[in-house]
């Protein structure tokens, strides 16, 4: 269940890989052996999407659209705070405690595996905050089949809504990965998917944490979704140590906190 690229974006096939891909054809037609040579080094790069998340083909459409929202277009100076991988021991009471200091929203992006283990960290204490859907062990959804997907949303969903008495009506996948399979459990639960437009950036990339509350401060729009860690290692703890400056700058700027459900109700 280790997490540690949010910041990552899924690797994009680059001309390099279509070359070798002509490569392979070619060398398949004219040189029999070299071929083969050129398709394992091929392959051991870049393996291949399983067929089980990338096709569609047999499926009936789901009869819902899905959204997906990296950001919201509104005039109001909006902000919503999300927080993911939670909740665990480390940090999950430290952000709470810091977003009731302030009497600010936050979304929770829960894990939830993690949220049938740590129930009592959180119960009680969510009444003013939205729960989303992270899956049940930080799975990686672009390489699920249907049926896996279905159970690792499924689960998570019954979890969030026993511990919260509220159903979830947000999916955030792990690292923003996400496969047709994904769209189609989505649509099955009335999920949308939201992303990110402003990420508290890791300590490990050489921020300081002056300079990152400094950047989500600057750099937040009406609207714009902010994705912080409430779980991680210590080079990531920024975003929960320094909550509370981030909050008092933003609201110098004036903005207002929301959950990402009352930042889509802004919407213009
Ligand atoms: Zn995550």
């Amino acid at each position: 269940m280790k997490d540690t690229g949010e910041d990552r974006r899924p690797a994009r096939p680059g001309r390099r890989n279509i070359i070798r891909g002509l490569g392979l054809a070619a060398g398949g037609l004219l040189a029999g052996g070299a071929g083969f040579a050129t398709e394992q080094a091929w392959r051991r790069e870049d393996p291949p999407t399983p067929a089980s998340a990338a096709s569609v083909d047999s499926w009936q459409p789901p009869d819902r659209q899905v959204d997906v929202i990296w950001a919201v277009n509104t005039r109001r100076r909006l902000v919503a705070l999300t927080f993911d991988d939670g909740p665990m021991e480390r940090w999950t009471p430290q952000a709470l405690d810091a977003l009731d200091e302030a009497k600010a929203p936050a979304t929770f992006f829960m894990v939830g595996s993690r949220l049938a283990r740590n129930a009592r960290l959180v119960e009680g204490r969510l009444d003013r905050h939205e729960v989303g859907n992270h899956t049940w062990k930080h799975d990686d959804l672009s390489k699920l089949s249907l049926a896996h997907a279905r159970r690792s949303i499924h689960r998570t969903h019954r979890t969030i809504e026993e511990v919260t008495g509220r159903a979830p009506t947000l999916l955030r996948p792990p690292w923003g990965r996400l496969g047709g399979t994904t769209l189609h459990v989505a649509a099955e639960h009335g999920y949308d998917l939201v992303l990110w437009s402003l990420l508290v950036q890791d300590r490990r990339l050489g921020h300081e944490p002056a300079e990152m509350v400094a950047a989500v401060v600057d750099n937040a729009r009406p609207g714009t979704i902010v994705l912080g860690h409430d779980v991680g290692a210590a080079s990531r703890e920024t975003a929960v140590a320094q909550l509370p400056a981030m909050i008092r700058g933003l609201r110098g700027r004036g903005f207002e906190f929301v959950t990402v459900s009352q930042l889509r109700r802004a919407a213009i």
